[in-house]
């Protein structure tokens, strides 16, 4: 589905769909960062209430995981929106 990290193919290699019309724009990010920054400011919350770790130590857990958890992620989610716009036939140009 994607030619690099995030670039979408022009179509599926094994259907011929046009990839062009599912435009995910910035929906991925969106969502992406909802679910990192919830993990992630939950995470230092229960920690720093439950242990009082070091601001340094903090930040060496949660800056690196929060790039890990991003970069991991944000692949998958924007496979996800663009299924979902097929699935829900919101292509550009139609009127839904
Ligand atoms: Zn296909």
């Amino acid at each position: 589905m994607f030619a690099g990290y995030l670039a979408a193919k022009q179509s599926c290699e094994s259907c011929g769909l046009a990839f062009e019309p599912l435009r995910a724009d910035d929906a991925p990010a969106y969502f992406t960062i909802s679910i990192v920054g919830h993990i992630v400011v939950s995470g230092y919350l229960a920690i720093e209430s439950t242990m009082h770790p070091p601001v340094w130590l903090q930040l060496s857990i949660w800056m690196p995981g929060t790039l890990a958890m991003t970069l991991g992620l944000l692949p998958f989610i924007k496979g996800a929106v663009m299924g979902a716009i097929f699935s829900s036939q919101a292509r550009r140009g139609r009127a839904v």
